[in-house]
């Protein structure tokens, strides 16, 4: 592959080049801008196209059919060309910043030179000119995609100031791509980390989401905390720091957490997994007592693991369901399976756990594992255990309240009142059946419940 700062004209998809003719024809340039571009000078897939032009919102509008207007007020629609959607945005100036996270006016620049200037980062800020696809390159940004290097186009402090998102940004670049912070925007961020408060928890929660998303996320993390971000944005994470496992493993608490999250990154594991990898510990600065000899114990730490985990995913404002899953995966990432588990106390685990959260807490526990010895985990690890799992699965035994024989209507019918003791008996049922199987008949539940209800009022 040529390298990125001798290439002077990018190779363009042939729906581009239509595309761009339609433009043309209207007498409108059009460019393509953004991640595909540097995307594709590093010789990698670029997911989406982004394209800047001199046309208008309403201009594109007229030329094309069915333009839906996704964000007008900064000049942005979307066009359905043979059933891609492609972001158009009008070339643009940005006026003064004053809040530290939005332009205060939105204005047309005269030129691509310009539009180029008010984006981030060099290696964000080459465009090829459509449809040959020459490149117009004024940061230099070719030559820090081959360098493998984010640098702000313009003073780093300056950049910051308007939008203090772009710090984090830049982390989540270096997590994506496997760059380095330029030395002068990482003093920037370091000196005034306090920039990223203006910024709204869900834009944060986009670049969080990005980084956990990629194929290193303490890449980002580590810089985060080398300039002060982790403990403004993170601090239960930052806390984990120096917190020794001696007895244990070698590593603190923090880096556990990161090797974990890398772990599950690497694997592909889904978003919930990831988070709880790095989440799974979070209670042990709290839980920490030292022994006699020197042990460090943890008693109890994944309860406030899994409390924190739902603190800092409420502030991110995660959906709920996400929010339950991998606090549960936290609160249950302690299971210690020994062959000398009965079948009831298999039944039980599955029970608690659910049957649909075994795969993510088999990854999850890979992860820890991984991340404690340093070493890939035995391909052996936890087969004895899906053995039984499965066995117990087949056997089509009673696991939940609605494979009981019995039901609630069955128990009001047998004189037995609605309200909260129905609740407490049916779940008495169901961990007599776990234990013993051969007890889901009607008959033998119906028997039971009576006596509990007699015993209770
Ligand atoms: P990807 O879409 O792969 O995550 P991208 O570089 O396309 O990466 P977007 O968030 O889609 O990122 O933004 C498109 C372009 O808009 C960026 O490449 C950059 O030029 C510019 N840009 C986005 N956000 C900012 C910002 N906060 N400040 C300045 N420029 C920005
Ligand atoms: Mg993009």
């Amino acid at each position: 592959m040529r390298t990125a700062s001798k290439i002077n004209r990018i190779s363009v998809p042939p729906l581009l080049r239509e595309l761009a003719a339609v433009f043309n024809a209207h007498g409108k340039q059009v460019f393509l801008v953004g991640g595909a571009v540097r995307d594709t000078l590093r010789g990698a897939k670029s997911a989406d196209w982004d394209l800047a032009s001199d046309a208008l919102p309403a201009d594109v509008m007229r030329i094309f059919p069915g333009v839906i207007p996704t964000g007008i007020k900064h000049g942005t629609v979307t066009v359905r060309y043979k059933k891609h959607s492609i972001e158009v945005t009008a070339l643009r100036a940005d006026g003064g910043y004053t809040d530290g996270r939005h332009p205060d006016s939105v204005s047309c620049a005269s030129s691509i030179e310009e539009d180029l200037a008010r984006r981030d980062f060099t290696i964000n800020a080459v465009a090829a000119v459509l449809p040959e696809g020459r490149v117009i390159d004024p940061f230099g940004g070719r030559a820090d995609i081959e360098k493998k290097l984010i640098r702000c186009v313009g003073r780093a402090a300056d950049r910051l100031n308007e939008d203090g998102l772009r710090a984090l940004r830049a982390f989540r670049f270096a997590s994506q791509l496997g760059f380095d912070i330029d030395g002068e925007l990482l003093s920037a961020i370091k000196e005034r980390p306090a920039m990223v408060n203006p910024v709204s928890m869900e834009r944060v929660k986009a670049e969080f989401d990005k980084i956990v998303a990629s194929g290193k996320p303490s890449a980002a993390l580590l810089y985060m905390e080398r300039c002060g971000l982790l403990e403004l944005l993170m601090p239960e994470l930052f806390l984990c720091r120096g917190v020794e496992q001696k007895g244990r493993h070698r590593f603190d608490v923090l880096t556990h957490s990161l090797l974990a999250c890398d772990y599950a990154a690497g694997r592909g594991y889904r978003r919930t997994v990831r988070l709880a990898a790095l989440f799974h510990d979070l209670g042990k600065p709290a839980a920490a007592k030292r022994g006699d000899d020197g042990v460090w114990t943890f008693h109890n730490h994944e309860t406030l693991s899994a409390d924190i985990t739902r603190a800092i995913m409420t502030r991110l404002r995660y959906p709920n369901a996400e929010i339950d899953e991998t606090t549960h995966l936290v609160r249950e990432h302690m299971f210690n399976y020994t062959d000398d588990w009965s079948a009831g106390a298999v039944r039980r685990f599955l029970r608690r756990v659910g049957v649909e959260n075994i795969a993510p807490l088999f990854d999850l526990r890979r992860a820890d594992s991984f991340a404690s010895s340093g070493k890939e985990p035995p391909p052996e690890l936890l087969l004895d255990f899906r053995d039984r799992i499965a066995s117990v699965l087949e056997a089509g035994r009673a696991l939940s309240l609605k494979d009981l024989a019995v039901n609630g209507r069955d128990l009001l019918a047998a004189g037995i009142q609605g309200g909260k003791s129905m609740g407490l008996i049916l779940n008495s049922l169901l961990e007599a059946v776990l234990e013993d199987p051969e007890m889901n008949s009607r008959g033998k539940l119906l028997e039971m419940a009576k006596k509990l209800y007699d015993r209770a009022v």
